[in-house]
Order: C-alpha cells, then structure tokens, then sequence
C-alpha cells in the first residue's frame, strides 16, 4: 500500500503472526470448504456484497429489507460521495503512476511528480463528475471540501511514489521497469473476486497486500465496529476462489487534518469468531429476503445509519405502492 509504512507494517505482521499461531483458523471455516456448512451458502442464486452484508449498522437488518425486497435504496450523503470519490481518486492515481512509469517518460521521482500533477488535477474533476449524482443532497461548501481533500490525497501519493521510485533507482540503478515499478507501486492491487462459491456477488474489490496474503479495506469515514467483518468476507471469497488462506486483514481510515493525509491501520486476525459472525450475518440475510419478511426497527438506529431518513419518512411506503401499484399513498 502505497500509503503505509511498510516497516510498520512488517513489525504489525510480526504481532498478529504469533496471535494466529495461538488461535488458529479452523479448517470448516476456511472459505475453501464452500461446499459444506457453515461456508456453504444457502443459495447461489442470491448473492450479496461485502458491504450490503458487512455494514452492520441497522441491527435487525431492516436495511437488507429495504433494499432487497422493497427496492429502496440508501439515499446519497455527504459521506458516501466521499467514500466513492477518494477510492475513486486512489485507484485512478495508482493505475496512472503505473502507466507513467511503463510509458519510460519519467526517469526519476522529481519527474514523476511533475508528470502527475496536471493529470491529478484531471483526475479529481472526473472523479467529482462520477459521483455527481450524490451531490443534489451536498452543499457547494462540502463539495469543495471533498475537492480539497481528492487533491491532498492525489498529492501524497505521487510525493509517496516518487520517494520510492528514487530510492529504487538509488538502490538498484539497473533495474527494469517491471521491477521499478513493483518497488514504486508495491504489490498490492485492488483485485476483482467472483464471491458467488460462498454467496456473495460475483464482482468482489479488494485490496490484497500479496506478501502475507492480506486483505486491506479504505475507510473514509468514522471508525465503525462492525468495519472487520469486510475483512472476513474478502478473506472467505478469496479463500474459495484461490484455495490459498488468508489470516490478515487491514483497516486503512484516512482523515484530512490538514494539507497532508493522516492514516490509521487497525490490523486483525481474522480468526474463527470473525468468520462465524460474518456468516450468521451472510445466512440471517439470506433469510430476510427469502421470507420477504421486514424485521422491523432495531432497540436504536444509529443517527449515522444510511437508511435513516426512509425509515424515519414515509419513503418506505411511497416505495412499496409504487410496486404495489393500487395502494393508495397516505
Ligand atoms: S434507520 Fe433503523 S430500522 Fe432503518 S435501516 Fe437504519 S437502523 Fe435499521
């Protein structure tokens, strides 16, 4: 990742290295074992994401009701064009420091950095332009904010990226552009899953940090508990599609205190209780669609929770007569 330290990193594997070696991950929840419980799906056909499954933050599951058996979905906020447009800036950034670096225009970090500052600038508009559509609910000062931010963000990874290229350059003056730029951009890349041996969709993104088989997750906004069970659902469709374990994961929160991006790495085990939970979660889901049954509203619903101004409005209802068709909108 090109926005961590590696050495820390290094140090934080040590540490959960020797918590799995007490743990253990236990073969029946592995997410090779597909074909039989507690893996095994109860249906292949109906397939959710990481996030839908993960996002914890309505209790009795309401939100999985909402969506997937009215066709509600969460209405557009702040946050979530925040979210689409940083991952958004990340990926693109990576993938342009690459091509740059393939093309043989730059020949070290200061002219890396001088490549990429007009294209960062480029890329930030298209990424505002993509999410354009969450932005009727977002004042103009927020979204200048976020524009603010997408920049920072571009910044630190082409300075992040060019101290490496220079230090690989340093270190090893011969070296090809291929292994340029697998020291520059290290070994982690957001990769595509097909999730649909365990339940899950068949497009999964995830950023895997190769070296130990890890799975990394960016966050945008505030620390969540429920956050780690991300990690247990890539590591689960990883496991089935690749047959090979993963025992890591990582949470990356990026904040803006200022010019520079801050980040924050929660690093977990992602040991038997995680992966037991995640699927209870997958299964419980799996039932509320099946049964087309609404669970209704948990003890509290977090202020913070996407579905809160449908549950709280009558969205909900205008929804279910728009298919209902005949049912008169109170
Ligand atoms: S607002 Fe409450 S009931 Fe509705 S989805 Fe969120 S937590 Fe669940």
């Amino acid at each position: 990742m090109l926005f961590l330290d590696k050495l820390e990193l290094d140090r934080r594997l040590r540490l959960l290295r020797r918590e799995l070696g007490f743990k253990g991950v236990s073969e029946e929840l592995r997410g090779w074992s597909f074909d039989s419980p507690p893996v095994e799906p109860p249906s292949r056909s109906l397939l959710f994401s990481v996030s839908e499954l993960a996002g914890r933050y309505c209790a009795s599951m309401r939100d999985i009701y909402l969506k997937r058996v009215l066709g509600v979905k969460a209405p557009a906020s702040a946050k979530t064009a925040r979210g689409v447009v940083l991952h958004n800036v990340n990926r693109e950034m990576l993938l342009t420091i690459k091509k740059l670096l393939f093309s043989g225009d730059v020949q070290c970090g200061f002219e890396l950095i001088e490549a990429v500052a007009p294209l960062a600038a480029v890329l930030v508009e298209k990424a505002l332009l993509y999410a354009d559509h969450m932005f009727s609910e977002v004042s103009g000062e927020v979204k200048a904010k976020l524009k603010d931010e997408a920049l920072a963000f571009c910044k630190f990874l082409a300075v992040q990226a060019a101290a490496r290229l220079d230090q690989a350059l340093s270190k090893h003056p011969n070296s090809d552009v291929d292994s340029l730029v697998s020291i520059t951009v290290p070994p982690i890349a957001e990769r595509k899953i097909d999730g649909s041996l365990i339940g899950l969709s068949r497009e999964l993104s995830v950023d895997v940090y190769t070296p130990f088989n890890a799975v990394a997750d960016l966050k945008t906004g505030e620390e969540r508990e429920f956050h780690p069970y991300a990690l247990a659902g890539y590591a689960l469709a990883l496991e089935a599609e690749e047959g090979v374990p993963v025992d890591y994961g990582f949470i990356v929160y990026v904040k803006f205190p200022g010019p520079v991006p801050s980040f924050k790495v929660k690093c977990f085990v992602i040991g038997d209780e995680l992966r037991r939970e995640f699927i209870e979660i997958r299964d419980e889901a799996h039932e509320v669609v099946s049964a087309s049954r609404d669970p209704g509203k948990p003890l509290n619903c977090p202020s913070y929770c996407p579905y809160h101004p449908v549950c709280r409005g009558g969205s909900v209802e205008k929804t279910r007569d728009k298919r209902a068709g005949n049912i008169p909108v109170s």
